[in-house]
């Protein structure tokens, strides 16, 4: 007989999938396991619930959190090797360095190629940053981390934890008191995150493209013409076992034309409680998408530029301290928050997400984002015939217009 039952602790829509119901259960009857979608829910043994509520009680969906306003700056790291290693200013190094510098703990979300698994990890050495650095766009794994981190806290280790503000929330909502002193939070501003599954099907569908086996990813790339600007950053590049490696073209990649068309992120993210100004980590880091060759120079485009939030007052305490290591500028935050909707609101969710899962059992990755997205992938395919076919300005005209 099957005693596990998807009894809700918050609402399946809510469920953000942080396991720190997982972590409080004292009966160990909690399990995170996969939907058809790949991602992560809770499921309780029924047979060996006490029937206590903890769950219920600690789950951060179910409680109201402090938040902070925060203060607007840009930022970049002063030393380029470290900026070109990170997804946008390297804002998260800066402070993980002064973490270090003082003996102490750094979390995030770390990536292992072999098995594909995204999951938060504790790192104490210099050489273990660049397994945290760059964004990894789907659902780092959290439910073993928590009791791990409060052990380092007691043992009054300066801890600094990040990633999404849903993951901070859930730290905070399972140490049960706020502003610890020997902890700092960074949360990396989020558009959503899709689930393992999504990104295994899309590494299928590449593979079946190229016709090799792909050993490696990432999701972000300095390189080419453009480096970060504009949004260049978030392209993909593949690392094939033949020891070739190709760069997604930004506008066509199937993955982040999927991602930012929001067909399959996890339901929490439509809905997100976090989202907004008003921020509940000490620091908070984004892309500054809105930044010109009028506010920094044309290279600092190519390297990338960071919009950091200082949203506390123990932030405040430190953000001095950073400048030996990071350049950091006032901005207005009308600057940054146009071009940053997860400064305003959740994305909404578009009706074909209720198709792609079923598409993508169908027509695999590729096929099911290019039917969702055919009108979009129809007028890239007219603009690189136009712009075979006409002279360049007339061609820059009719877009422009267009
Ligand atoms: C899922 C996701 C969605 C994002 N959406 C946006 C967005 O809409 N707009 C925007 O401006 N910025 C977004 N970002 C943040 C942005 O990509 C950069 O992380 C941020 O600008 C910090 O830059 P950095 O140069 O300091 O980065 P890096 O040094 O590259 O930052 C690494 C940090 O990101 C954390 N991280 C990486 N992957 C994950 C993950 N899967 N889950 C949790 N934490 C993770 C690491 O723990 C580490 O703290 C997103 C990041 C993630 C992970
Ligand atoms: S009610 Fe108590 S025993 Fe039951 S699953 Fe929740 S935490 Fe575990
Ligand atoms: S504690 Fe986290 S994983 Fe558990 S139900 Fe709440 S949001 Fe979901
Ligand atoms: S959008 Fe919100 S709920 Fe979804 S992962 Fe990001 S912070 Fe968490």
């Amino acid at each position: 007989m099957n005693n596990f039952i998807k009894k809700e602790i918050c609402t399946a829509l809510d469920c953000v999938g942080c396991g720190v119901c997982v972590s409080v259960c004292p009966q160990r009857c909690i399990s995170m396991e996969e939907n058809k979608e790949g991602f992560l829910y809770p499921v309780i043994d029924i047979e060996k619930c006490i029937n206590c509520g903890l769950c219920e009680k600690k789950c951060p969906q179910n409680m109201a959190h402090n938040t902070e306003t925060s203060k607007f700056y840009m930022a970049w790291h002063k030393n380029r090797e470290i900026l070109m290693k990170s997804s946008s200013g390297g804002v998260f190094s800066a402070l993980a360095n002064w973490i270090l510098d003082r003996d102490g703990i750094i979390v995030g979300a770390t990536f292992n190629s072999k098995t594909r698994e995204v999951s938060h990890e504790l790192i104490n050495e210099y050489r273990q940053l660049d397994e945290l650095r760059l964004s990894k766009y789907y659902q780092s794994k959290t439910e073993h981390i928590f009791p791990l981190v409060r052990e380092q806290i007691k043992q009054g280790k300066l801890v600094l934890f990040t990633g999404t503000a849903c993951q901070i929330a859930a730290l905070n909502s399972f140490l049960g008191k706020l502003d610890i002193k020997n902890l700092i939070t960074l949360d990396v501003l989020c558009h959503g995150v899709a689930s393992k599954k999504v990104v295994e099907e899309y590494i299928k569908s590449k593979e079946k493209e190229y016709g090799k086996k792909i050993i490696d990813f990432r999701f972000r790339v300095k390189e080419g013409k453009e480096g970060w600007e504009a949004g260049s950053g978030t392209r993909m590049k593949l690392f094939f076992t033949d020891g070739t490696s190709v760069t997604q073209d930004k506008y066509t990649d199937t993955y982040f034309v999927g991602f930012n068309s929001n067909i399959f992120l996890r339901e929490s993210c439509y809905n997100c409680k976090y989202c907004g100004q008003e921020r509940i980590a000490d620091f908070t880091a984004a892309d500054f998408w809105g930044v010109t060759n009028k506010r920094v120079s044309k290279q600092q485009l190519y390297d990338g530029v960071s919009v950091l939030l200082v949203n506390t007052d123990k932030a405040k305490k430190i953000l001095p301290d950073l400048s030996s290591t990071l350049n950091v500028v006032d901005i207005d935050p009308m600057e940054a928050i146009p071009y940053n909707r997860a400064f305003e609101r959740p994305n909404s969710r578009p009706e074909e997400r209720a198709s792609f899962f079923e598409l993508l059992e169908k027509k695999g990755f590729d096929g099911a984002v290019k039917q969702l997205n055919s009108r979009y992938y129809r007028n890239i395919t007219i603009k690189k015939i136009l712009k075979k076919i006409l002279p360049n300005g007339v061609y820059k005209n009719l877009i422009n217009k267009g």
